[in-house]
Order: structure tokens, then C-alpha cells, then sequence
């Protein structure tokens, strides 16, 4: 019996925000993963824990082998799939990446131990919650994958701990396609994602300190570029 982990794998990704030939054409078209980012693909799919789709990790590695950020931050780490493919497209990179479930910690560690060859990668064990307001350095690129109704709780802290000009990336911000309906075609389980996600663009989508981008791929990223200073939020 493979082992499969309560991660709650993201049920949007099997309602494509894109038509699913195209989504299929992205994932099986563009450049497969090799070497050890194929072991933990496999991995990953096998016991149901969720990591970056395949269209997402493609854009991932041209991007950073464009920008070749200095200091990464990611929120959510799992299994370490999405920060050993950040070690490997930004070679010189420090990753600080952190995780707050006890099984996703040890096979982390297990795969930093066995893969990441340059000791880029720093994880950082407990609840971004409590441990963002800790963090003493300032990052040129954050990943945020963790529960989305929290992306707008934690974004105050992120853009306080990013360079000017220093990009974050949010992921699975579409809902499935539900954060295009109107609340009352929500189920009510599913609304506080909805409101989390709606202020969070209501924050940032047309907000004078933020260049911001929507790209569908996966269930959806939001992309921010840091161009002030201060970056004022709503309340
Ligand atoms: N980025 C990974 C996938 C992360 S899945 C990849 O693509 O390879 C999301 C992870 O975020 C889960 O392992 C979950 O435990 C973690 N998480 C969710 N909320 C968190 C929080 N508040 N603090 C720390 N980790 C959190």
C-alpha cells in the first residue's frame, strides 16, 4: 500500500481554469523533469501530496534562471519539490522555505539531505503565522503555497521582507474557477478561500506600490512586483 498524506491535495486541479487539451498539451509537451525533481514528482503523485503542477515548475525554472534571485523565500514547502527546483534554476540562490506539518518536515529533510548538492537551501520549521514577523533578512523572490485564505493575512509581512523591485508569486488563486461567481454560488464551506482570495486581489491588483500579474497556469498565480518603498494595503 503506498502511503497517502492528509495533505488535502488540491481538488481545483482537476477543474483546469484552462481548456484541458491545452493544459494537457503544457504538461506533457514542455520539457520533462529529470534526475531527482522526476524521483519526487513521482513521489508526490503516489502518496497525493500536492506540488506545483508541471506547467507551473516549467514556467518556475524560466523564470528563475531569467531573474537568478539572490535570496528566496517560500511559504510551503511539502516535500521540497518546488524548492530544489528553485536551487537548480537559480544555482547561486539561498532558499529559506517554510513548513509546518511534522510529515512534510521529515521528508523534506530527507530530500535536502540527498539533493540539495549546494547547500542552498535553509528549512525553517513551524507556522508562517508566528514565523514570518521573525525573519531578519530581506528576499528578492517569495513563492507563497500554503492555505490560500491566509495569502492576504501574510502578504503585509512578505512585502515588508522584499527588496524594491522584488517579485512574489502566489499560488492557486483561482479557486477552480470559483473566484470569478458571485458569493452565492459558493459553497459556504468554501467561502472564507473566496473572501481571502477577493481581498487579496482587491489588494493588489491595481494597487499604486504593486505591479501585478494573473497567469493561468495550475490554478492560477498571481504575480507581484515590488515598486515602491511602501506598499499601502486596504485594512
Ligand atoms: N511548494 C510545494 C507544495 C506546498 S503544498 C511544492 O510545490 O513542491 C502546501 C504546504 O504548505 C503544505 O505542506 C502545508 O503543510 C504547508 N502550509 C500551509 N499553511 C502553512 C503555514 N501557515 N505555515 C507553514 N506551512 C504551511
Amino acid at each position: 500500500m503506498v502511503k497517502t498524506y492528509n495533505q488535502g491535495s488540491n481538488p481545483n486541479m482537476r477543474r483546469p481554469v484552462v481548456k484541458e487539451e491545452i493544459v494537457t498539451l503544457m504538461r506533457e509537451q514542455q520539457a520533462q523533469n529529470k534526475g531527482h525533481l522526476k524521483v519526487l514528482e513521482t513521489f508526490a503523485k503516489e502518496h497525493n501530496i500536492p506540488i506545483i503542477p508541471h506547467e507551473t515548475a516549467v514556467y518556475f525554472r524560466w523564470l528563475l534562471e531569467s531573474i537568478q534571485p539572490k535570496k528566496i523565500l517560500e511559504i510551503g514547502t511539502a516535500i521540497g519539490f518546488s524548492a530544489l527546483l528553485m536551487a537548480d534554476s537559480a544555482k547561486a540562490s539561498q532558499i529559506t522555505t517554510i513548513e509546518r506539518n511534522p510529515e512534510m518536515i521529515a521528508l523534506a529533510k530527507e530530500n535536502f539531505a540527498q539533493y540539495d548538492e549546494r547547500g542552498q537551501i535553509t528549512l525553517v520549521e513551524g507556522d508562517a503565522v508566528d514565523l514570518l514577523t521573525r525573519l531578519d533578512e530581506t528576499y528578492d523572490l517569495v513563492f507563497m503555497d500554503s492555505a490560500k485564505s491566509k495569502y492576504i493575512v501574510f502578504l503585509p509581512e512578505v512585502l515588508k521582507h522584499l527588496s524594491l523591485g522584488g517579485l512574489v508569486v502566489i499560488d492557486d488563486v483561482f479557486q477552480g474557477g470559483d473566484v470569478a461567481l458571485p458569493l452565492e454560488e459558493i459553497k459556504r464551506g468554501q467561502r472564507a478561500i473566496y473572501r481571502g482570495l477577493h481581498r487579496l486581489f482587491d489588494a493588489t491588483l491595481d494597487n499604486p506600490g504593486l505591479t501585478a500579474s494573473l497567469l493561468p497556469l495550475g490554478d492560477g498565480l498571481l504575480l507581484l512586483r515590488k515598486t515602491a518603498d511602501e506598499v499601502v494595503l486596504p485594512d
